[in-house]
Order: C-alpha cells, then sequence, then structure tokens
C-alpha cells in the first residue's frame, strides 16, 4: 500500500459532482449528483484510487455481479390481487456468500438496493466476516398489510428469488419493515420449494430468525451493540468518556433503541429523539426502556410527552420532563454524540449546519450525504462511518449462521464477547488507515475493507 492524500483523482476542468467521473464515463453511467447509488461507488472508488488498487478491481466493484428484479401477484384479504415489486442484488462474493438484509418500504428502488449491496460487500470485508455483500427489498408499506398479507407477501417474494439465494450461496437478513418472524416465514418458504425441506438443513438460508427457530441470542440487539462497542471505542480517546454524555438518536426502531437503551446502561443520557412520528427531548435524559415500550405500543416516538394532565396520545407509557420539539430543534439540541439510525440520505447540508454535535456515530446505512457530510467535516464534527457503526448486525448475523451449520448455540455472553472482539478490531482498522493515509474516518473504512478485498482478487486471481 502506498501513503497518499485523500485528494485523489482530480479533474482539473471537470463540473462532475464526482471525483469518479472517468469510471462512470466508461460504464455509460448517469451522473446524477442525488443517487445514492453514484454518490456510494464515487466515495469507496476515491478510497480504491487513494489504495492504488488496480483499475480492473474499480471496475468490478463499480457494478453488482447480479440485480434481480421480480414481479409477483399477491392475493389481499379483499380479495383482488395486487401486483408488488422486488430486487435482490449481489454486489460482490469474492470473499464468501452474498449477505444483506431485505427491506419492505415503498421507498425501495433498484439504485437504493445497489448502494446497500456494495455497502454490505464494504462491510463484511471490514468486520472480517466471511460474506460478501448484497441486498434486497419489496416496494411495499407493511405497516398497511395485516399479518396474514404480510405472510403471503413474504412468502411469495422468498418464492420468486429461492433459486438465487441458499446458505451457501445468498444469505438474507431483517433492515428496515421485517423482522424476526419474516425471516421465519423466508426460511420456511425456502425450505418448502427446495431437498431442503427433506433434508430440514437450510436454516442458515437467513440469519435475524427467531431464536426458537435457529436464531441466535443477541442478533436482535447486535447493531446496538455494536455501535455502542465502536463509540466506546473510540469516543474516549476523543476525550468524551460514555459517563454523562449526551447523545441524541434519530429513528428508534430496532437499531435506535437498542443503541438508546444500551448506552442509556453505560452512563450517557439520551436528551432527544426523533422519528417518522415526531421528536422529543428531555434534558434530564429520555428513559429509552419506557421510550421503546410507548414506541412498540403506538408506533412512534410521539405522544410520550407527560402533560400532568395525562398522556396526550393513546398509550400508556410516558415520562413527565419530555416535550415534544420541532424537527429543527432536535438538530440543533447541543448534544456530544448524535446517532442517525433510521433511512438513508437523511443529513443534508441544510440540517448539516443546525447540527451541534461534537461526533456522529451512523447507525443507519448512508445516513449523510456527500454534501451534508462536507458540511459537518468543515465544521469539524467527526463521523464514525456507518460500514463500521452498523456492522454487528452482520456479524451476529454471521455467528447465527455458524451456530446453524454446526447445531450447536451459543450463550449471550459468549456473543457478545465474540461482537466486541470484531467491532473493536474493526475500529482499530479504521483507525490504522486514517493515520496512514490522512484521510477522513469514511475513507479510512473502505480502504481498510479494499485493502482485504484487493488481497483477496490478487489471491484468486479473474476467471479463466
Ligand atoms: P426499523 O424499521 O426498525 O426503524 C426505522 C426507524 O426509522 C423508525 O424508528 C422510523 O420511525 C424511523 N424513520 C423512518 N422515516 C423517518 C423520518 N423521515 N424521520 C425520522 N425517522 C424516520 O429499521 P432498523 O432495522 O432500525 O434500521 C435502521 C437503519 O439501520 C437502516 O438504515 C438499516 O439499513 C440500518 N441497519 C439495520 C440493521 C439491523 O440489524 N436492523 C443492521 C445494519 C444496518
Amino acid at each position: 500500500m502506498t501513503k497518499a492524500t485523500i485528494e485523489a483523482p482530480t479533474k482539473s476542468a471537470s463540473t462532475s459532482a464526482f471525483r469518479s467521473e472517468s469510471i462512470f464515463n466508461e460504464l455509460g453511467m448517469k451522473q446524477d449528483p442525488n443517487n445514492l447509488y453514484l454518490q456510494t461507488i464515487d466515495a469507496v472508488l476515491t478510497a480504491a484510487e487513494i489504495l492504488e488498487l488496480p483499475h480492473h478491481l474499480k471496475i468490478i466493484l463499480a457494478q453488482p455481479k447480479n440485480e434481480i428484479m421480480v414481479h409477483f401477484p399477491v392475493r389481499m384479504n379483499d380479495g383482488h390481487f395486487r401486483l408488488f415489486k422486488g430486487y435482490r442484488v449481489q454486489h460482490n462474493n469474492a470473499l464468501g456468500p452474498y449477505k444483506g438484509g431485505i427491506r419492505f418500504h415503498n421507498d425501495v428502488s433498484l439504485d437504493d438496493v445497489k448502494a446497500l449491496a456494495l455497502l454490505m460487500t464494504m462491510k463484511c470485508s471490514l468486520a472480517r466476516v466471511p460474506f460478501g455483500g448484497g441486498k434486497g427489498g419489496v416496494k411495499c408499506d407493511p405497516r398497511t398489510l395485516d399479518n396474514d398479507e404480510l405472510m403471503r407477501v413474504s412468502r411469495r417474494f422468498m418464492a420468486a428469488i429461492s433459486r438465487h439465494i441458499g446458505p451457501e450461496i445468498d444469505i438474507p437478513a431483517p433492515d428496515v419493515g421485517t423482522n424476526a418472524q419474516v425471516m421465519a416465514w423466508f426460511a420456511d418458504t425456502y425450505q418448502n420449494m427446495t431437498a431442503a425441506s427433506v433434508r430440514n438443513d437450510a436454516l442458515g438460508v437467513v440469519t435475524g430468525k427467531p431464536v426458537d427457530m435457529g436464531g441466535s441470542l443477541g442478533r436482535e440487539k447486535a447493531t446496538g451493540q455494536g455501535v455502542v462497542d465502536v463509540v466506546a471505542e473510540i469516543l474516549p480517546d476523543m476525550n468524551l468518556p460514555l459517563k454523562g454524555l449526551k447523545v441524541s438518536i434519530i429513528g428508534f426502531g430496532n437499531v435506535g433503541s437498542w443503541t438508546g437503551r444500551l448506552i442509556e446502561g453505560l452512563g450517557a443520557k439520551v436528551i432527544a429523539v426523533m422519528d417518522h412520528t415526531g421528536a422529543i427531548r428531555n434534558d434530564e435524559g429520555l428513559s429509552c426502556e419506557v421510550l421503546a415500550l410507548h414506541v412498540a405500543e403506538t408506533g412512534g416516538v410521539a405522544g410520550f410527552v407527560e402533560t400532568g394532565g395525562g398522556p396526550t396520545k393513546t398509550g400508556k407509557h410516558t415520562q413527565e420532563g419530555a416535550q415534544a420539539i420541532s424537527n429543527e430543534e432536535f438538530y440543533r439540541t447541543t448534544v456530544d454524540l448524535l446517532i442517525p439510525a433510521a433511512l438513508e440520505q437523511m443529513i443534508t447540508p441544510e440540517n448539516a449546519t443546525w447540527i451541534d454535535a461534537k461526533v456522529i456515530a451512523e447507525g443507519a446505512n448512508a445516513p449523510t450525504t456527500p454534501a451534508g457530510e462536507r458540511t459537518l467535516l468543515e465544521r469539524g464534527i467527526e463521523i464514525l462511518p456507518a460500514i463500521l457503526c452498523n456492522s454487528g448486525g452482520v456479524t451476529v448475523s454471521y455467528f447465527e449462521w455458524v451456530q446453524n451449520k454446526s447445531s450447536v448455540y451459543w450463550d449471550v455472553e459468549k456473543v457478545d464477547a465474540d461482537l466486541k472482539r470484531h467491532m473493536v478490531m474493526a475500529a482499530r482498522r479504521t483507525q490504522l488507515a486514517k493515520q496512514r493515509y490522512e484521510v477522513d474516518l469514511r475513507t479510512a473504512a473502505y480502504i481498510a475493507a479494499l485493502d482485504q478485498i484487493g488481497k483477496v482478487y490478487t489471491m484468486r486471481g479473474i476467471f479463466p
């Protein structure tokens, strides 16, 4: 590896928003600066340039290996048939079977799934779990489906992609809008559609399953646990001890609520939370345990506010001292650490000027736009990147897959200890690359991930 600076591929006369314009041109890609896939590729290719990865590897990594798009009909409860669109993108499998979540959301698009699949390739490599990168999604709003409809959508989607996946081929997991129950339906459908139903041995076709059905202890909280492990490793060196740390969180679903509960347990104070229903603040500290009960009951953080005359919205769980605030007030709340744990592209140049935090730990995938990131870095706000912070989910998914293969199940202490070791090592790899190449932490994380992929490609060569 050769030392270089982040000012890699400059294009003197170019007006392109992308540093990797020449590769985009070579591959005939449209150059839309708001496209998440192009933004993600551009950041990865910039790191590849700094690492001096051979050109053919950059071209290989700039496109997924397979893009599968399916349309499938599902009978709804009122008797009519609705056609759904789903995707499975398999980005790269040089390090092992494709691995990545499946999202049920109305905004799912092929390019976003491609971006998330690429991030999975990077994440698995950085965490040194023997998987490649994949991602999938179905365009639907699961909140409008009842349990039977959700089951039929899940089963038909799995039926549609079943020939492309498998425990040694491609292993889905939960993501936004899917959960352990959906994984149980996926695994059952896959088993019934393949010879695995005779052998009953394909539990490892998906991870994030219910614990009683081959899931791993510690998987549900794993992504939040990993965020906290990284923060606990890095922040004290920045003179930010966890005890008394002021934290705000965007999104209070799986990742946000577990991160909140776990960081609170280490003495930090979560003082503001925002989700799709609103934003709340309590300068004395919100109780994340109670807030998680409220969200489970009502669907969002709004209404957690105790007015003295009883809850403002249906729901038994409220907290005195919590106030409703606007989204702008949420961003302007003074904290040490902001954790985006909702959707992509939420931190824009506008709200990046409002953010009053010392560090951002990305629990969500790609929550920061490139322009938002530039604003944050110019303002001296450090960003702990998503492929580092949220790799705890895929790491415990790997442990689940190993347990399914061996039929030996681990206690949660072993899961947590092994997860911590992976997270600490990934954090150190990232910090080493930052020092060595004098780059920001995101570029450093990509460099550390690409270094491993580059080595493996050098050993394997390109077939034939
Ligand atoms: P989730 O569906 O459980 O929660 C999503 C949260 O985002 C909810 O609280 C929702 O209210 C909030 N949200 C949605 N739209 C919003 C908006 N406009 N403003 C504010 N909040 C909004 O999903 P999750 O599993 O917690 O995933 C969150 C992120 O973490 C995603 O980017 C996902 O890809 C990533 N991630 C998840 C895992 C995992 O194990 N679940 C692993 C790695 C990465």
